[in-house]
This record gives structure tokens, C-alpha cells and sequence, in this order.
């Protein structure tokens, strides 16, 4: 009686750690790629056709192999704060981003704006295909399940930590002038260690850092 009671304490005990226990991600990839984490994509600096861009999957969204290892050490080190780190969005392709451009211009087109001043509308939110970052697997859009407030716990923790990890905040408050992209909390880009941390400590944007190659 006496072992069956042991016996059954014990299995409760195996359950309760394994439910406690946080889900780290312990995975790990080899990465091939060769992209540049340093490229510049922007307005007016398009993703060359010919990059060789190795893609692996994290939480059902695809990015380059090579922020896969540390994205993962990121996603354990915020898990580790109590924070899950949740992806929108990450790789697009050129032909995604033309669909996803084509569709705003229309919706544009049929509510009566000339081609011109839709697709002029549409470039305020939508990066021309070509100029979209999230086409080098570099970028990712993290979720705060629609809470865009700076002060969101998760926000805070990215702007905080995430250039450990190589990422940076790509296009940071009252930076539009440079970027000429509006602020966007959850846009992070992978560009390093060493990069993000010089970025984040000056306080500049990738255009910056690159040496005003905008
Ligand atoms: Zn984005």
C-alpha cells in the first residue's frame, strides 16, 4: 500500500515539473545563407534578385538561417522574464510582396483614387516590391496580440534586450526622416551582435550606422 502511494506521489510530481517547466526552445541550425545581416533595404535600396537565402522555420513563419540561433536564444531569455515572444510576421517573398502591394493599390483604385494616387497612398504602408525588409528573412514583425503601446511590457523588454541578441528596433520614433518609415514597435531586423549594440548604444538607425548610404 505504502509503495503504491509512493509510486503515485512520484508519477504527480514527474506531471507537475513537466507542466511548470517553461517551453525553451532548444533547436539548432548550421546556417548556409550567404546575406550580408549589414544589407540595406530600403526606399531606395532594393534586395539584389541573386542572394543566396537558406530559410528555416520558426513558429510557422520562415527567416534566414542565419538568426535562427540567436532568435531562439532571444525567444528563451524573454520566455525566462515570463514574456513569449509571438511573430506576425517574418519572410515575405518578392511575389508575396507584390500580391500584398497589388491588393492595397486595388482596394485604393476601387475606392476611387486614380492609379497614381494609390499606389502614392499604398507606398505609406506597404514597401514597394523589392524594398521590403521582410524579403531577407532578416526582419520580424513580433505580436503583442494588438497592444501597440510603447509601455507594453513586451515592447519594453525588446527595446531593452533585444540588441543581445543582434536584433535592432528598425525604424524607431522620430527617426522618419531617415527611414522614412513610421514608428513600428514589433519591426525588429537582425544585423549582429556587434552592430546592434554599436546602434542601440549611439542611438542611430541602420542608415546611420551604414554611413548615410540613404
Ligand atoms: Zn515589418
Amino acid at each position: 500500500m505504502k509503495k503504491i502511494f509512493t509510486i503515485t506521489i512520484g508519477i504527480l510530481l514527474i506531471y507537475l515539473v513537466y507542466y511548470l517547466q517553461k517551453p525553451y526552445i532548444t533547436s539548432k541550425v548550421n546556417p548556409i545563407s550567404e546575406i550580408n545581416p549589414l544589407i540595406l533595404v530600403n526606399n531606395n535600396n532594393a534586395l539584389p534578385d541573386n542572394i543566396n537565402l537558406n530559410l528555416v522555420t520558426f513558429q510557422k513563419n520562415k527567416v534566414a538561417d542565419i538568426i535562427y540561433n540567436d532568435l531562439v536564444a532571444m525567444y528563451n531569455a524573454a520566455l525566462n522574464d515570463n514574456i513569449t515572444l509571438k511573430i506576425n510576421n517574418a519572410y515575405r517573398s518578392k511575389d508575396e510582396q507584390t500580391q500584398m502591394f497589388e491588393d492595397k493599390m486595388n482596394a485604393y483604385e476601387n475606392d476611387g483614387y486614380t492609379k497614381e494616387k494609390a499606389y502614392e497612398q499604398t507606398t505609406l504602408t506597404v514597401q514597394v516590391p523589392g524594398h521590403s525588409e521582410h524579403e531577407t528573412g532578416l526582419a520580424i514583425d513580433f505580436s503583442n496580440e494588438g497592444h501597440y503601446d510603447e509601455n507594453e511590457k513586451m515592447w519594453k523588454w525588446l527595446q531593452e534586450h533585444a540588441y543581445k541578441y543582434g536584433f535592432i528596433l528598425r525604424y524607431p520614433k522620430d527617426k522618419y526622416e531617415i527611414t522614412k518609415i513610421d514608428y513600428e514597435p514589433w519591426h525588429y531586423r537582425y544585423v549582429g551582435k556587434k552592430a546592434a549594440k554599436e546602434i542601440m548604444d549611439k542611438n542611430i538607425t541602420l542608415e546611420e550606422y551604414l554611413g548615410g548610404n540613404i
